[in-house]
């Protein structure tokens, strides 16, 4: 990247002017009001401090933040607290013991209901098996399964006894588990037979006997019987969690543990490079999830029904389907299976069956959706939401609106929210009954938060310029460090600007200084001297109603330096008529954006290269377009994706 002033690296080209005011009946009974951005103005740590109340603490912290060792940070130094005490034990004791936790769907259809007292008990059989099998405060222990409520008691069971758990996602290979496994040192693994998907038994433990086979820190698999396949057995490290479980005692005393202790270590999607181990503690971390369940999605624990609709193996699951909603004491919807088994309204019928309120998912469900067509929602009572959430990637203007006007009958705020793994929790977003809604924008840093757009120096860019996105100051559910590597903590985070909390991720303030995600710092092309965001012609490709999805990468250029090139999926009803469709598309781009943004080349594909959260893989498209074989794709939900891809493709230019 040339040393150019952030005005120019990161181009300002989207011009979006529409704008949702919150419902005044929201408004009006809202959780959070601007009051609280003006209290964490004037005191940030006095403001962390009232947060921090929300929680049950066995002993007071006497010291809010110890920063005297950057970038390590530590949290209410001093405070003891249990995780899943906090998450359980005390809704119970407060007489919500009949309260549902989980309205729980498996993608057959058969379904659950975990209330809170149930997911004590379990919580608790759970915590003494993991003690049975000699598992130590301190010991990892790894979990790789399904969407299945055993998968919330093993992860609370964890934190109850203070063995940090490391959650793999059930869609990675064999490879992926057994590098994470030994990365963090896991003693115990917990799985199951397998899980549903798309309509049929999925298994989980042959991964795992691959994964460990010659592990020998590993001690014991302990399997959830959950679809019942036939699966191997090796004697002394195997275990059925029903023999093992199903005769613990439903009595366990959870211990309070230190602030800082940890509570888990997650592996990060993989979108960029290879994955990071971010290291979560307890009292910051339990924080700000808690906080910010409460404020973003103006969450009432009586009425509301929420809705993460993500794996528990991302972070999006652990603090919105987990720890958040749980610590709230709210009812949520878990479901084990795909969106369009057996058919495509399968979330809207789940949404009119539980009535749920809050839904919370991400961009690349959004777009799918758009591409199955609005009339598959319109069959369904989709009226009991009253609030959306996106998180992920930078939802395109046009899905935002896609999304709340079809789902949300244009009746719903929409909160975009940006945060990482490592942030823990949502850092920049609208507060529903606060702010004025932009599609695309995901608006403000939250009360208590300081997050800045520098330029290249880690200046601060005036209103109406573009650059990094930065954390000035540390934020209680902030990573710790990369697990066993501080090195690479140091490294990736903290050594491109002195001081600041580097993201990863342009962003450009508006005139109004309004935060908008640009995509990665990676990602950002440099054509004819112009620095121009991927995510801006993406959004201009997806304003065509004939655009459901869209990727856009630097490809090396003879003339232009970099040109770009995109890759377009078409919504269901439109046919493909090759040349003419393409010109419409790149006039298109020309006109909303300029015609320095217009697309060399435009690629009409069937499917996008995803992480296994759903986020596009440009590094993967951008070795395409420059015909290089392709970097490393472990992460990759589907390889036959990228041949169909390819073969499309014409011959380098
Ligand atoms: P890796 O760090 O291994 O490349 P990753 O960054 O995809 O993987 P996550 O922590 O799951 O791993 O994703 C965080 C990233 O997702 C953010 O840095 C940002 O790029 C993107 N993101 C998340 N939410 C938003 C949002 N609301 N708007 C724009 N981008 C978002
Ligand atoms: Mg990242």
């Amino acid at each position: 990247m040339t040393q150019e002033t952030p005005h120019e690296t990161l181009s300002n080209l989207l011009q979006e002017s529409r704008r949702f005011a919150p419902p005044e009946k929201l408004a009006a009974a809202a959780n959070v009001t601007s009051a609280a951005y003006e209290e964490a103005a004037a005191d940030r740590l006095a403001f962390w401090e009232e947060q921090a109340k929300r929680l049950h603490w066995t002993a007071e912290w006497d010291t809010t933040l110890d920063w005297s060792n950057p970038p390590f940070a530590k949290w209410f130094v001093g405070g003891k607290l249990n995780a899943a005490y906090n998450c359980v034990d005390r809704h119970v004791e407060a007489g919500n013991g009949d309260r549902v936790a989980y309205h729980w769907e498996g993608e057959p259809g058969d379904t659950r209901t975990i209330t809170y007292a149930d997911l004590k008990r379990e919580v608790s059989k759970a915590a003494n098996a993991l003690l049975e099998l000699g598992v130590q405060k301190g010991d990892r222990v790894a979990i790789y399964m399904p969407m299945i409520p055993e998968t919330v008691f093993a992860m609370l069971a964890c934190a109850r006894i203070g063995a940090p758990h490391t959650v793999v996602f059930g869609g990675f290979s064999a490879d992926a588990l057994r590098g994470r496994i030994e990365d963090c040192d896991a003693h115990v693994v917990i799985t199951a037979d397998g899980g549903y998907r798309r309509g049929a038994p999925s298994a989980l433990k042959p991964n795992v006997d691959e994964a460990v086979a010659g592990v020998d820190h590993v001690r014991n698999v302990l399997v959830v019987r959950r679809t019942g396949q036939d699966v191997a057995w090796t004697e002394g490290r195997d275990i059925w969690w029903h023999d093992l479980v199903d005769r613990q005692s439903e009595e366990h005393e959870p211990e309070a543990h230190d602030a800082e202790h940890p509570l888990y270590v997650m592996y990060t999607s993989g979108t960029t490079a290879k994955p990071k181990g971010i290291l979560h503690t307890t009292g910051g971390y339990l924080t700000q999830v808690s906080w910010t369940h409460h404020a973003v999605f103006d969450l009432k624990p009586e009425t509301d029904v929420f809705w993460t609709a993500a794996d528990i193996g991302w972070v999006t699951g652990h603090s919105y389907i987990v720890y958040g909603p749980l610590s709230n004491g709210a009812t949520s919807v878990m479901y084990e299976g795909t969106p369009d088994t057996p058919h495509k309204g399968r979330w809207w019928e789940l949404v009119a069956k539980y009535k749920v309120s809050i839904l919370y998912c991400a961009p690349t469900a959004i777009r799918t959706f758009m591409k199955w067509g609005e009339d598959i929602p319109a069959q369904h009572d989709l009226s009991s939401l009253r609030l959306l959430g996106s998180v992920g990637e930078p939802i395109n203007p046009e899905a935002y609106v896609w999304y709340r006007k079809n789902i949300g009958a244009d009746r719903t705020p929409v909160v975009d929210t940006w945060w990482q793994t490592e942030t823990g929790s949502i850092m920049v977003s609208p507060l529903p009954g606060v702010t004025h809604g932009k599609p695309g924008a995901a608006m403000r840093p939250l009360p208590g938060i300081e997050a800045d757009v520098v330029d290249d120096q880690g200046k601060s860019v005036p209103n109406g310029g573009g650059g990094f996105l930065v954390v000035k100051e540390p934020w209680p559910s902030m990573l710790r460090t990369i697990w066993g590597d501080d090195e690479r903590f140091i490294k990736t985070y903290w050594s491109r600007f002195e001081g600041l909390y580097f993201a990863g991720d342009g962003a450009k303030k508006d005139d109004d200084g309004d935060f908008w995600l640009l995509g990665r710092v990676d990602d950002v092309m440099l054509v004819s001297g112009h620095n121009i965001s991927t995510t801006e012609v993406e959004s201009a490709l997806v304003s065509n109603p004939k655009v459901a999805e869209a990727a856009v990468v630097g490809s090396t250029d003879p003339v232009t330096g970099q040109a770009i090139v995109a890759f377009v999926i078409l919504r269901g009803e439109v046919v493909d008529d090759g040349e003419a469709l393409v010109a419409e598309l790149r006039d298109h781009v020309a006109k909303h954006l300029g015609p320095i943004a217009k697309p060399r080349q435009i690629m009409i594909v069937p499917e996008l290269p995803k992480t296994r959260s759903g986020k596009i893989m440009r590094r993967l498209l951008r070795d395409v377009a420059e015909n290089r074989s392709l970097g490393d794709v472990t992460t990759l939900t589907d390889s036959t994706v990228m041949d169909l891809i390819k073969d499309q493709m014409p011959a380098a230019s």
